[in-house]
């Protein structure tokens, strides 16, 4: 046995016993002779001590601090020793094992560690090392707590979430990482077979097909804990592969899939903070989410609403709007109340006459024309441009706003779109500028009411707005304007981040073919590419719909972190490279002539 105990379990009940620890030496340092060790494992960390005048036989005494003297940060050892009560003073009261100490009676290098590229301590965040550092040594920087503690965090919600979903009857079935296409908006990662070269196997970029066969196929309630792939540019928070918890029902529509969900993060909810999700979770139309808080995925743990007060600002004399307008914009208005900006103090709250210049330089950069504002005071609205605007008017702002004395009013116009989009970051700005959701609980929203399709904004093409296999509100496609289809989705949206997408689907293959029509493919390419799949819908598919929740980002943002890297064991980093293995890597020539690729090696090499 290397141990009889990990380095997190000692305590009281263990004190005077004879025990061994395995573990990696954090720290080590000499007090005038007297070896103090942190070892360290998964579990905690332990303080081993060696002291010289504990010893009693002089050759075992000098062998064992020579031994003792060698090891280096970040060794691998085992010691054996009696558990004893730290000296009076020096207890760590962070440290569940803070009260104790191994006395060392002997020890030995189970493995050395070469010297350390960055320390593996824990630091405060601004001593970390560069992100690549700690991905090309990732298995170093799994060994800080705090990585440590994010993948059983990890763990745990996956853990409960599968438990909750067992509890319901769902069964997980594994869908194949082969697979033809899946399309979901995404580049296919393609995979060249060698058996029929010049053919080709896509990553899947979601189970999406497979998971609505399994429905066809009768599996009633399926789940799976499913990798997907997607060849996106590298954004700054995306990984080219990332876990979903992927699920699908028969016989249901888009409220019963919701319930289910709320029901199974309730359940994950009780398990990790042992209390009580508030659900059903509110319910915001994407026509509100975009109108109200310029975005799809609305943070509702804060006011500062946007409200379109065109046809009020209208009749100002104020050139800005009036140009603006005159091309057909729009101007949205935000109230930034007083009890706000309160927080931080100041003659006119945390959002004084130098704040109000900051956001305008920032509104400029995010390509807003400018920011206009109002102040509330006891004698009405007052800015320095208050005098363009009629008394009816800033009276007509006043009550549209619910303006009180000390309020600050923001305008943002420019494009319908741009207008709400810009208010949409506004909010996110101040929210973080006057931390608005400090000390505040998670917010689960469903997005609803969204359109079926979407226009390319250079062709003009519809393109679907979630994917083609959603089905439209009324079962139906024909009889109306297409951009004006409702679709059967809903985005399950967390703290202002989309973190899950799902709809009821099209089980009607004439349904799902005049879908494909729509978006622009022949009969042809239809059958070409969905042909298989149109021709299981037409062997008696149920009515069904699913969802899939983004694992990495749920538990990220549980965690308040800043990056889904911090949740994933192996992330690629920004450049969706992984620096510990070196890939994407070149591939020997044997290998891909194999594949019948060499022509695709040789043309790169002409063109370097
Ligand atoms: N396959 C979809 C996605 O990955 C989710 C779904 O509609 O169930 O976004």
């Amino acid at each position: 046995m290397m141990r009889t105990h990990t380095c997190g379990e000692l305590r009281a009940d263990q004190l005077g016993q004879e025990v061994q620890l395995a573990g990696w030496i954090r720290f080590s340092r000499d007090h005038g002779g007297v070896l103090f060790f942190d070892l360290a494992d998964t579990y905690g960390t332990t303080q081993a001590v060696f002291d010289p005048e504990a010893m009693s036989r002089k050759d075992v005494r000098e062998s064992l601090e020579r031994m003792l003297k060698s090891f280096g940060r970040e060794s691998v050892i085992s010691v054996a020793g009696v558990v004893r009560n730290r000296v009076p003073g020096t207890e760590d009261p962070r440290n569940p094992t803070g009260q104790l100490e191994v006395l060392i009676e002997d020890a030995c290098l189970l493995n050395s560690s070469r010297s350390l590229p960055f320390e593996v301590a824990d630091q405060k965040g601004s001593l970390l090392p560069s992100e690549d550092l700690r991905l090309k040594y990732r298995f170093l920087d799994l060994r800080r707590t705090q990585m440590a503690n994010n993948l059983r965090f990890r763990h745990r919600v996956v853990a409960a979430l599968r438990r909750a979903l067992d509890d319901r009857d769902f069964v997980e079935v594994e869908t194949p990482m082969l697979c033809r296409q899946t399309p979901e908006g995404a580049r296919d990662f393609i995979v060249p077979s060698r058996i029929a070269p010049g053919t080709f196997y896509a990553l899947p970029q979601s189970p999406q097909l497979y998971k609505q066969m399994l429905m066809v196929g009768g599996m009633d309630r399926y789940y799976q804990v499913a990798r997907c792939f997607r060849d996106e540019d590298s954004r700054s928070d995306r990984q080219p592969e990332f876990t979903q918890l992927d699920l699908e029902m028969s016989f249901v529509d888009d409220r019963d899939v919701q319930t289910v969900v709320e029901g199974v993060l309730s359940s994950m909810w009780r398990s990790i903070y042992g209390r009580e999700l508030k659900a059903p979770f509110p319910r915001v139309t994407f026509h509100e989410a975009m109108h109200s808080y310029g975005t799809d995925a609305p943070d509702i743990r804060y006011g500062l609403r946007l409200h379109d007060v065109t046809d009020i600002v209208k009749n100002a004399r104020y050139e800005i709007f009036q140009r603006i307008l005159g091309k057909g914009g729009r101007v949205v208005c935000m109230n930034v109340q007083a009890d706000l900006m309160n927080g931080a103090g100041g003659e006119e709250g945390a959002v004084g006459r130098n704040e109000v210049d900051r956001l305008i330089e920032w509104a400029k950069a995010q390509g807003m024309g400018g920011l206009t504002w109002m102040r509330m005071t006891a004698d009405g609205l007052q800015s320095n441009i208050v005098k363009y605007f009629p008394t009816e008017v800033t009276a007509a702002l006043q009550t549209e706003m619910g303006a009180r004395e000390g309020d600050l009013l923001l305008f943002l116009a420019g494009s319908e779109i741009a207008a709400l989009k810009a208010g949409g970051e506004l909010r996110r700005k101040l929210a973080r500028d006057l931390r608005l959701t400090e000390g505040k609980d998670h917010q689960f929203v469903w997005l609803v009411g969204c359109p079926l399709f979407q226009k390319d904004s250079e062709s003009g093409q519809l393109e679907p707005f979630h994917h083609p296999f959603v089905c439209p509100e009324k079962g139906e496609v024909e009889g109306e304007d297409p951009i004006c289809v409702g679709g059967l989705s809903y985005d399950l949206v967390l703290d202002g981040s989309e973190i899950g997408s799902g709809s009821v689907r099209c089980h009607d293959p004439e349904v799902q073919r005049k879908v494909f029509r729509l978006l622009g493919m022949s009969d042809e390419k239809i059958d070409n590419d969905f042909g298989f799949f149109l021709d299981a819908l037409g062997y008696g598919a149920p009515p069904h719909g699913g969802i899939a929740l983004g694992l990495d980002r749920l538990t990220a943002i549980l965690l308040g972190c800043d990056t889904i890297r911090e949740v994933i064991a192996f992330p690629k980093n920004k450049k969706f490279q992984s620096l510990m293995d070196g890939c994407p890597a070149k591939v020997e020539e044997g290998k891909l002539s194999e594949l019948q690729l060499l022509c695709l090696a040789g043309d790169e090499e002409d063109g370097d």
